[in-house]
């Protein structure tokens, strides 16, 4: 640790990655981040994981882009040139703003001139800033014309917010993480907290060792089953299963709690009658979890005087993942374990930003706060608001716009800061896509694998650099604070989506950012009370707040839910197969996911010196067993093959996974996981099966 005096500045921020928001103390030394520590914040107090305190050196990458660029007229073909080998001036050419805006800009009015704007869309980001959120789905709304606006939380919780929003009327978590520690059963289910949300990883720990009871529900062994009282590794896919059998015990057992379900609750009785069948005997085979473990964790989950469930993609990156999630808002709703401290529901958020870019309308059926857009009373306060006629219909999400550019519907983009060519399922087909737009427009830090197919390439800010209100997991508005001088000819994000807005005709006047969160404040009801002003003096509040002098609620739904008529609601779910199973060609099941040391498609993380030494390469685990069943051995390459290609790794015996299984990261460009996953998506919140799909093993190339 340096002396204080080692250091030109030190700045009080929150960390740029998971959904924890741990709030930082930056120190910089000659405009480079020396070190990185926890402060007391109410998320992390004072503790940082390995990626908050040791991943800041992408900032400083030499990697950095500095200067716009526009792509050569006699450059490769997008999409026909793997840019990792290749110098990035022999396909762009370096641009002066003023240039590169304007061919940005031409580009896109052209084809809305041509096609209207229909055959526009944008992805934003749920690692910028709330401010930065809020102003890009206004252009992408006010100036395309066009609801096509989505971002990465449609590849983590939108079949969640599709099941919350159905059944208690609202997206966000009901209480903080930290509530863990008021629980007696603490239920984590799909989410691997000690490796992508690791100091929320503490609280649970910690709680377990005051002796609170820990059940950790995963296909996949992992670290927290070590200090669980009940560890459940059930068979991939068959969470309804498992979740029904339990709501059959708590109803077959009269666990449920009456008054509360009379008060509170619609649909009881339609899911007594869809239960009935799901008895803990008839599912033990099914999802191979013994039928008295489930009737012991039904009733220690009911009888507990509070108890809270913690989710995450394991849930959500199903086929099925919106019938899972109503699973676990049912066994809320009829145990009343929701609304009162310790107990609840919480939907673990995987990027620093994703709750406030989707509070903030970067989702293609909602302007800021869950306000339908098909909702003509709100879009005509809208339109009276930004002064433009806005679309009626609900706009296309992420893998549905892909889809489009293949059926020559969408013709150009403006991505910033999301990397699809990376996360997207079936690479193949959604690099295929970026290529064949007419224009495509990135904003970004880094050459990243979706710039490879860009037309103009604008050099934006790295969290370290900006000052924006960013929404952690728990509901909490937070400031982030500049540590670092942009470098070159990079610019703020929020100024070049302002300067594109000027571009393409729209009158905006913005002078600070303050004044973008003020306008963004006044058409959320949730940001009622909470000033930028306020998160500036008291750096965290939760929403939504009672007075500008009253501490957020950490506790919602304590007395009604914000649905119709004020119930929760219950939708009662069938047990429906995993889109594509393994059969005789392909007879593994691969699942994906990430590492501790790596964050989404790795395009920060992997240019992080201290995380890239420790997961330097390409992956995929197997069970020891499985390994020597099939001859293989541990750190020989393998080539993982699925419908959709085939993707060479590192082989790694890992007893974590089951038997069947591959597990595969997918923040790895020389091993890249999504050309190999099913895009096939779930019907309600339009999420890819991310997390289950047949595979097998074949020869590599090389052998
Ligand atoms: Fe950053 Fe999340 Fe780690 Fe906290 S837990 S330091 S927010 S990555």
């Amino acid at each position: 640790v340096r002396a204080v005096q080692d250091f030109d500045k030190v700045v009080d921020s929150v960390c740029p990655f998971c959904g924890v928001g741990c709030q930082t103390k930056v120190a910089v030394k000659d405009n480079r981040i020396v070190q990185v520590d926890g402060r007391d914040g109410y998320a992390n107090e004072n503790r940082l994981c390995v990626k908050g305190r040791f991943g800041f050196d992408y900032a400083m990458s030499p990697e950095r882009l500095t200067k716009p660029l526009i792509r050569r007229d006699d450059a490769p073909k997008a999409g026909d040139i793997d840019m990792r080998d290749v110098d990035p001036l022999t396909v762009f050419r370096e641009a002066t703003w003023e240039e590169a805006l304007e061919r940005a800009a031409g580009g896109l009015t052209s084809i809305m001139a041509a096609h209207g704007g229909q055959a526009l869309a944008g992805f934003g980001s749920a690692k910028g800033s709330n401010e930065e959120a809020y102003l890009f789905q206004k252009l992408i709304r006010q100036g395309f014309g066009t609801n096509n606006i989505d971002h990465c939380t449609r590849l983590c919780h939108a079949s969640s917010v599709a099941a919350l929003m159905e059944g208690v009327g609202s997206g966000a978590v009901s209480a903080p993480f930290n509530d863990a520690m008021k629980a007696e059963c603490i239920i984590v289910i799909g989410a691997r907290p000690t490796t992508n949300h690791p100091v929320a990883a503490t609280y649970f720990k910690q709680a377990a060792k005051l002796g609170k009871q820990l059940i950790v529900m995963d296909p996949r062994g992992q670290d927290l089953m070590r200090h669980a009282t009940h560890s459940l590794k059930f068979k991939p896919g068959t969470d309804v299963a498992m979740l029904n059998a339990l709501i059959h015990v708590i109803i077959e057992e009269q666990l449920y709690d009456e008054q509360y379900i009379q008060a509170n609750v619609a649909g009881f009785e339609a899911l007594k009658e869809k239960v009935k069948d799901f008895s803990p005997e008839a599912m033990a085979d099914i999802c191979r979890v013994p039928a008295e473990t489930l009737r012991d964790v039904a009733r220690t989950y009911a009888k507990a005087e509070r108890s809270i469930i913690f989710w995450g993609m394991g849930i959500s990156q199903h086929t099925h993942g919106t019938d899972n999630s109503r699973c676990l808002i049912a066994l809320a709703l009829i145990t009343g374990q929701i609304g009162r401290p310790g107990t609840g529901l919480h939907p673990l958020r995987g990027q620093n930003n994703v709750q406030g870019a989707s509070d903030a309308g970067l989702i293609p059926m909602y302007y800021p706060d869950y306000k339908s857009v098909e909702n003509p009373d709100i879009r005509g306060t809208y339109e009276n608001f930004w002064g433009q006629t806005l679309d009626p219909k609900t706009g296309l999400t992420v893998v549905e716009i892909i889809d489009a550019i293949h059926d020559d519907v969408i013709k150009g983009m403006y991505v910033m800061g999301e990397n699809p060519a990376m996360s997207d399922p079936d690479q193949a087909h959604a690099r295929g896509a970026l290529a064949r737009l007419e224009h495509l427009v990135v904003q970004d830090i880094f050459l990243t694998e979706t710039a490879w197919h860009a037309d103009v390439v604008l050099p934006a800010s790295v969290h370290a650099e900006k000052l924006g209100t960013f929404t952690n997991t728990n509901r909490q508005v937070q400031i982030g604070r500049p540590a670092l001088d942009l470098p070159g000819e990079a610019r703020q994000d929020l100024d070049i989506i302002i300067d594109l807005a000027h571009r393409i005709g729209l009158d905006w006047n913005y002078g600070h950012v303050s004044e973008v969160y003020t306008e963004m404040a006044a058409v959320m009801p949730s940001l009622k009370h909470i000033s930028w002003e306020r998160v500036e003096r008291e750096e965290s509040v939760i929403y939504p707040a009672d007075g500008p002098d009253q501490p957020g609620n950490e506790i919602i739904f304590s007395t009604s839910f914000p649905t119709a008529d004020g119930r929760g609601r219950i939708v009662p779910a069938d047990l429906l197969p995993p889109d594509e199973v393994p059969d005789e060609d392909y007879p593994l099941v691969l699942t994906t996911g990430r590492l501790l040391e790596h964050w989404h498609t790795g395009a920060m993380t992997r240019r992080a010196g201290v995380l890239d030494a420790i997961e330097p390469q390409g992956i995929a685990s197997m069970n020891p067993r499985e390994i020597g069943r099939r001859g293989l051995h541990q750190g020989e390459m393998i080539a993982i093959e699925t419908r959709r290609g085939t993707v060479e790794a590192i082989l790694r015996a890992d007893r974590e996974v089951a038997d069947g299984m591959v597990f595969m990261p997918f923040c790895f460009n020389e091993s890249p996981a999504n050309m190999l996953t099913n895009p096939m998506l779930d019907p309600f919140g339009k999420i890819p099966e991310f997390k289950y799909c047949a595979a097998r093993i074949v020869a590599p190339a090389a052998a």
